[in-house]
């Protein structure tokens, strides 16, 4: 049944036909993105109003509005002119924290501001006591794989998850760090059971940076920040995740002021984020000099053993839901060693072989594996750069030796292009810079992080040098 497309006139007054074509708008984009790029960026954008060929649509914060307008303008835009006829513009706005997710209410009116602030009462109250609805009780230790990629932050984990209430530990804050997909998420939500199941007396909190500065938003409009601060009071072991995301400088001082009180008085805080303390561009130099005090580990991509095992646990548990979901162990073993990313990446990957297994009612051999995989890694939105073929093309590109590239070598010539390397990983990989340096010779990651700063800021006056950048990525990505 084809739906007809939004005309401009039919907007004027209709909420209904604006709500109708928002939503295929996002069937649309969850169909060509998939679940997951779908929950991170859209899921929370809404429409709100759709006049003079000009759509507004809205998102809960600054961070996703730049997200979405850097990454998916034209996508967005394509996608929504086959819905919304007449589209000239698409204004992205960001939502007063005050506002509820829809601009207007079922019957189309605002709600009275007197009312918006109990709402906001109740929201900080919902926030902070049923804190039990954000930890996702599927991921725990039982189905935690540890390899080498993350030994250390899952040690340092569960010495938290081991220590006993009001225990110093030696190391307050933990830091985890990694690139997206490699389980910080996971790791965290176990720590959280396990806590709550073998010490229940310890009071856990799991928040992400973005609920707290929504908490803390509806608490300063409700003129109720006491209780806000007063919850923290009350908690035992603080789980903030992708930190990365906290902005602006009241938040971070709110944020400074838990923290401080918790780690003062020997609570445990730990924190999970995709850059390093010193990495956090936004955050004020003292606060990532207090964050750096505690213990601070990255967690790298896993390896080849590690992905398997992954991917049997997985696989695992999708059999248990689904008995006809047979996927042979070789053909698993040919995902372990083609998806070199992290455990988001494999699980995609398991997904669309079982799901084009049901849709073709036969099999998976081997050959349709090695196509299927081939089409998830050349259709992902960052492509699979690897740091091999910078290598490659860089010592082709400057004419200078891999070997030398990796050696210790610091004359001009070789230093430059090193360097350029370096960038491209950062650039076009979503390894961490620990790990980046680890491939280039075993570097130190501020090496890395030094060089992607100096080549950053030569571009700027450097056009031949920018030029130079376009033409190495184009050659890298076509690898
Ligand atoms: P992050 O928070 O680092 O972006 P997540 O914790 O969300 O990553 O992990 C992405 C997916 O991969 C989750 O479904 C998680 O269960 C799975 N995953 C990641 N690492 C592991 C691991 N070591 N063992 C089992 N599953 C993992
Ligand atoms: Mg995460």
């Amino acid at each position: 049944m084809k739906q007809a497309a939004i005309q401009q006139e039919e907007v004027a007054n209709t909420k209904e036909a604006l709500k109708a074509g928002w939503a295929r708008v996002a069937q649309r984009l969850k169909g060509e993105l998939g679940d997951d790029l779908f929950n991170s960026w859209f899921a929370r954008m809404d429409a709100e109003d759709f006049s003079r060929g000009q759509l507004t649509v809205s998102v809960p914060t600054r961070f996703l509005k730049s997200w979405i307008e850097n990454h998916y303008a034209s996508k967005l835009r394509k996608v929504t002119e086959t819905e919304f006829k007449g589209l000239q513009a698409i204004i992205v706005r960001v939502r007063q924290q005050g506002e509820a997710a829809r601009a207007t209410q079922a019957d189309g009116t605002r709600p009275a501001q007197a009312e918006r602030s109990t709402v906001a009462a109740q929201q900080i109250q919902a926030l902070l006591t049923a804190d039990r609805e954000s930890v996702d009780e599927s991921q725990t230790f039982d189905n935690f794989v540890v390899g080498s990629s993350n030994q250390l932050a899952h040690a340092a984990v569960m010495r938290v998850a081991g220590a006993a209430s009001g225990q110093t530990l030696s190391f307050n804050p933990l830091y985890i760090h990694s690139a997206a997909g490699l389980g910080k998420t996971h790791m965290l939500n176990a720590l959280a059971q396990k806590i709550r199941i073998h010490q229940p007396a310890r009071r856990v909190l799991m928040l992400t940076a973005e609920r707290f500065m929504y908490g803390f938003i509806h608490a300063i409009r409700s003129k109720d920040t006491l209780a806000f601060k007063d919850q923290f009071h009350n908690v035992d072991v603080l789980l903030i995740d992708d930190f990365q995301f906290l902005q602006g400088k009241a938040m971070q001082q709110e944020f400074c002021h838990a923290f401080n009180s918790l780690v003062d008085t020997k609570r445990q805080v730990v924190i999970a984020a995709d850059v390093p303390p010193t990495q956090l561009d936004t955050i004020d130099q003292r606060m990532r000099s207090r964050l750096q005090g505690g213990l601070v580990v990255d967690i790298e991509t896993p390896d080849l053993a590690q992905r398997r095992h992954i991917l049997d646990l997985r696989y695992m548990i999708m059999l248990k839901n689904d008995p006809s979901a047979v996927v042979p162990a070789e053909i698993l073993d040919l995902v372990a060693e083609r998806i070199t990313g992290g455990g988001r990446e494999l699980e995609g990957a398991l997904n669309k072989l079982i799901a084009y297994q049901q849709f073709n009612k036969a099999p998976v051999t081997i050959d349709l594996a090695s196509m299927v995989l081939r089409d998830a890694a050349g259709a992902s939105e960052t492509g699979r750069v690897k740091i091999e073929d910078i290598l490659k093309v860089v010592s082709r590109h400057f004419n200078v030796g891999r070997n030398d590239l990796l050696s210790a070598r610091r004359a001009r010539e070789v230093v430059m292009p090193r360097q350029i390397g370096m960038y491209l990983a950062k650039k076009l990989t979503a390894r961490s810079l620990p790990e980046i340096g680890r491939r280039f010779g075993g570097r130190d990651h501020s090496t890395v992080l030094h060089a992607v700063r100096k080549i950053d800021e030569q571009m700027k006056n450097d056009e031949k040098l920018a030029r130079e950048l376009a033409l190495l990525i184009r050659l890298v990505e076509q690898q």
